[in-house]
């Protein structure tokens, strides 16, 4: 499916979400650079992992100042907003909302007041015990008057950063390391307080987080690599899972809070991340291309060409091509810069829909039979459109071929998913999803083969919404939730 403004989110049909990622965090210790301008270009770099809210915190060595608002990274700040956060180290944050409401209040960093002065926290992931936590902070003395925790106001993100204040005497660093072995769930972590940055992963790693280093010196902490290129830092290693980092001027400190149990989100492979991340030692592009070349083995069709929903489903598009022999070609034009678009369309503009965002290209497409790739299915609202649109334009043939497996469950760990009942491919089989798109043939790749191009052990993979095999315990309320609905699934 494609993405908005750049790479953005499938949100394709005005009203329709695809998933969305959970945010993007970065993290620079820099003496002598301008932290908050390598924080925004960082940020910027990292906004297909969230575009409702962005914002930085920088510090002097003395006194934090933070910048948040809502909107994109390009919106938010200005140059006088830069200029005005000094210091050398700053924490930055790209959310895209998936507990708490989408609010100035909850965009991040979040701060709170710690035993030797302020802490500025940005969460990529969801937790999964978060009623735990709260239980923790009320006992522990003073530390829930931070909080509105009535009308469900607090996020995760807020109730830790309480946490991690709530104890009057240990340094932050020994505050961290204590309350990080009650926290469960996704969390890439990136915080600082005055003097130092910090950085954490969970002990399966589920969602991405790299160290670099800049040329003069400094560190750099990234959700994905990207964002150190494009501040000219050195790619270091990935922060691991189960490692607590802390950054000052006697350079990186490394503890292990727990034991690293490696279970990263393959989901990230096929649509989450940028294809010029690499995660684990695996590029994200070749990955995809060869989902795509898998797919074309798997699902062969006769066709005369292959094209992607742009922009998402063109890696393995072009994989599919290359594997099968049929010439790529790019069927449909994008329109950039309808992806965050805060004005609602009228309703003639909703009935025409997707031509918000695509146009088919007429004399590429007519009397031609079509292999369509996506990276896959949500609630199918927007394939039955391009379906729709590419027959209108005169395809003889439309196949749709997908490189992720049929979502079946929601995810736990950062990924806002359509609700079970709103998944396409509940309860149906392949041939009742073909029918409700309208297209004359569809194949999803296998797991297997999806699993293989990320050149990842299965074991290592949380791959829980194709599968239901979910690797951390999900939250209490959704495992009664789920226990309900595992008749539904189909056989
Ligand atoms: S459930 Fe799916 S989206 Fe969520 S972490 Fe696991 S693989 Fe990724």
């Amino acid at each position: 499916m494609p993405r908005g403004d750049g790479r953005l989110n499938h949100d394709l049909l005005p009203g329709e979400k695809g998933p969305q990622d959970a945010c993007g965090v970065f993290g620079v210790y820099g003496p002598g650079e301008e932290v908050s301008k390598l924080t925004y270009f960082g940020l910027y770099a990292l906004q297909h992992r969230g575009q409702e809210s962005a914002g930085i915190a920088t510090s002097n060595g003395e006194k934090i100042l933070v910048f948040k608002d809502m909107g994109l990274v390009s919106q938010v700040f200005d140059e006088g907003a830069l200029a005005a956060l000094t210091g050398h180290l700053a924490v930055g944050h790209a959310r895209y909302s998936t507990t708490g409401a989408s609010t100035w209040a909850n965009a991040q960093p979040t701060l709170g007041p710690t035993a030797h002065g302020t802490v500025a926290l940005g969460h990529n992931g969801n937790l999964t015990n978060t009623q735990e936590l709260i239980d923790l902070l009320i006992q522990r003395e003073g530390a829930a008057k931070r909080l509105d925790l009535k009308n469900g106001k607090c996020t995760d993100t807020a109730v830790l950063t309480a946490l991690l204040g709530s104890d009057r005497e240990d340094t932050l660093t020994e505050v961290a390391l204590e309350l990080l072995t009650h926290v469960r769930g996704a969390f890439s972590l990136v915080f600082m307080d005055e003097t130092k940055l910090y950085a954490a992963r969970d002990p399966q790693g589920v969602r991405p987080l790299m160290l670099g280093r800049l040329p003069s010196g400094g560190w750099v902490v990234a959700s994905e690599n990207p964002a150190l290129d494009i501040v000219g830092a050195v790619f270091e290693r990935e922060v691991e899972p189960g490692e607590f980092i802390a950054i000052g001027e006697d350079g990186v400190e490394s503890f292990r809070f727990a034991e690293a149990d490696p279970k990263g989100c393959v989901f990230e492979f096929v649509y989450l991340a940028r294809p010029d991340t690499t995660i684990n030692g695996r590029s994200v592009n070749a990955a995809r291309l060869e989902m795509g070349r898998a797919l074309a083995r798997e699902h062969p069709v006769e066709a005369d060409l292959v094209m992607p929903t742009p922009e998402s489903g063109t890696p393995a598009a072009i994989g599919y091509a290359q594997e099968s022999g049929i010439p790529f070609g790019q069927g449909l034009t994008k329109n950039s810069y309808v992806g965050r678009t805060f004005i609602q369309p009228s309703q003639t503009l909703r009935q025409l829909g997707i031509r918000l965002k695509l146009n088919p290209l007429r004399e590429v497409i007519a009397g031609k039979r079509l292999i369509v790739v996506d990276d896959s299915i949500v609630r199918g609202n927007t394939q039955r459109a391009i379906v729709k649109m590419l027959r209108d334009a005169g395809a003889a043939e439309v196949h749709v071929r997908i490189s992720s497996p049929p979502v079946q469950w929601p995810c736990f760990y950062g990924i806002d998913f359509a609700t079970r009942a709103e998944l396409a491919a509940v309860n149906k089989t392949i041939e009742q999803i073909r029918e409700d798109l309208g297209s004359d043939s569809l194949g999803y790749i296998s797991a297997n083969g999806m699993i293989a191009a990320t050149q990842q052990a299965e074991e290592r993979l949380c791959t829980a919404c194709f599968s239901g095999n979910y690797p951390i315990e999900p939250p209490v309320d959704a495992r009664r939730l789920l226990m309900n609905q595992v008749e539904e699934v189909p056989s």
